[in-house]
């Protein structure tokens, strides 16, 4: 495929666009292949693509669906950072956080990685002391988070209001510099671009409707609505969906979904330089590079599969996003949307072998696996590769649900995302 580069860009400009190729192919499924993936987000698509460069398996179909990247990887407000209390999980998102660094260079596909700083706002002494803990933890393990006094963070972000007389008035705050965001479709297009490029089929509009087993119980393929289609090795990697596609496998999954919403208000000039988050009003804020806030919620409270969710939930983020930023209450929302998250107990996610043999899973990311696509789309390949999982995602397994050997990210995960 094509080398994006300056060059190919002059080049097209001085011939009217018509020399690109399509970023990647759209093949008729074949009658088998050595590994299938169920869902094509971002997870999905780079689990993929490190299958195919890492590990040299390239006789791989993703099938999705809908359309690649429809789900929440094209539905989410792109927040990255590695700041998670527990070592397991800050080696996992700090794993994802290295690989953000270099991803646009690897794939050759400008995925607008911008570490332009995650502020989290502390309101009481609660917030103070829990923040402070994780500072603690997460200097341990070697990941990036400090304290900052209320005047250090206004002037991070100036937009702040720090004044005592403020309904929630700001204590102070924990800031993660190396945090940031990225361009979420860009991400999905980049690994797909990649795996298509080595050779991996994706095929969009085939939806999953049947896991085939061997006499002995291992997995032998899927059924789709657009045939059956054979693999010993199968993925799943379906978000929201993840206990619907395990049930066709008799595994009953310790997953809830529920809508999350966020929304953009209209396009205004550069006025918000970092991304701020506050848990204790439930509410966080960045601006993209079109100029609109991106503002989310917490998930709704009821379970469903509607991508829509409640209004009243999006209507009490914009009332905290307006006391945290009373200059903000003249905006105009443009548009809100919802995705399906799958939580678990504990809301770390699973990444690991299935009961059944050559079925493997990557779920329950919650509210927050977008950040984590990278380094989870890495570790994911190892695991179906070699049939054992990597070192960083060898906790994340279905067992402490049962053992009790929780990963409990809780606190880290109500709202922030
Ligand atoms: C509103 C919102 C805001 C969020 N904000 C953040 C954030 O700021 N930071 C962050 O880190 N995370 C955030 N998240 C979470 C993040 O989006 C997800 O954790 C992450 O994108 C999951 O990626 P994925 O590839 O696993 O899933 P998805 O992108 O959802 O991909 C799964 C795919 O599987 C497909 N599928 C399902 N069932 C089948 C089937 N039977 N057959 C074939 N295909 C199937 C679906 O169509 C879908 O395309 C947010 C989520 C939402 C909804």
């Amino acid at each position: 495929m094509r080398k994006y580069s300056v060059f190919a860009v002059a080049r097209e400009a001085l011939r009217g666009h018509t020399g690109w190729e399509p970023q990647w192919a759209s093949p008729e499924p074949r009658k088998e292949y050595d590994v299938i993936i169920i869902g094509a987000g971002g997870h999905g698509l780079g689990t993929a693509y490190y299958l195919a460069k890492e590990h040299g398996i390239t006789n791989i179909a993703v099938l999705e669906k809908g359309w690649l990247g429809g789900g929440n990887t094209g539905r989410n407000t792109t927040i990255i950072r590695s700041n998670y209390l527990y070592d397991e999980s800050a080696a996992l998102y700090n794993h994802a956080l290295k690989l953000w660094d270099g991803l646009s260079q690897e794939l050759n596909y400008n995925v607008m990685f911008s570490p332009r700083g995650v502020m989290m706002l502390a309101h009481n002494i609660h917030d103070m002391q829990g923040f402070k803990r994780t500072i603690h933890a997460n200097r341990l393990n070697g990941v990036d988070n400090e304290w900052l006094t209320p005047e250090q963070a206004k002037e991070y972000c100036p937009p702040l209001d720090i004044s005592r007389s403020a309904r929630y008035p700001i204590v102070g705050a924990a800031l993660q510099r190396k945090g940031g965001t990225a361009r979420h479709d860009a991400v999905a297009w980049g690994y797909a671009r990649g795996a298509s490029d080595r050779g991996v089929h994706i095929i969009q509009n085939c939806e999953v409707t049947g896991i085939r087993r061997n006499p002995d119980g291992s997995v032998a393929g899927v059924e789709t609505t657009r045939g059956p289609i054979n693999a010993k090795k199968v993925g799943v990697v379906a978000a929201g969906h993840t206990s619907v596609v395990m049930q066709m496998a008799d595994i009953r999954m310790p997953l809830l979904s529920f809508p999350l919403q966020a929304m953009v208000s209209e396009p205004v000039k550069p006025i918000f330089p970092c991304v701020v988050m506050s848990n204790t009003v439930h509410a966080y804020i960045s601006q993209s590079d079109k100029g609109e806030l991106v503002i989310g919620a917490g998930t709704d409270q009821y379970q469903s599969y509607s991508q829509t969710g409640g209004l009243h939930i999006i209507t009490h983020t914009l009332d905290a996003i307006c006391e945290l930023f009373p200059m903000f209450t003249r905006m105009k929302m443009m548009r809100s949307w919802g995705g399906i998250v799958d939580v678990t107990p504990d809301r770390s996610p699973i990444l690991a072998k299935t009961p059944v043999k050559g079925l493997y899973v990557n779920c329950g990311w919650g509210t927050g696996g977008f950040k984590a696509t990278p380094g989870s789309a890495h570790v994911f390949a190892h695991t179906i590769a070699r049939d054992e999982p990597h070192p960083i995602n060898a906790p994340f397994t279905m067992e402490r649900f049962r053992t009790g050997r929780l990963i409990d990210e809780a606190a880290a995960a109500a709202v922030a995302h």
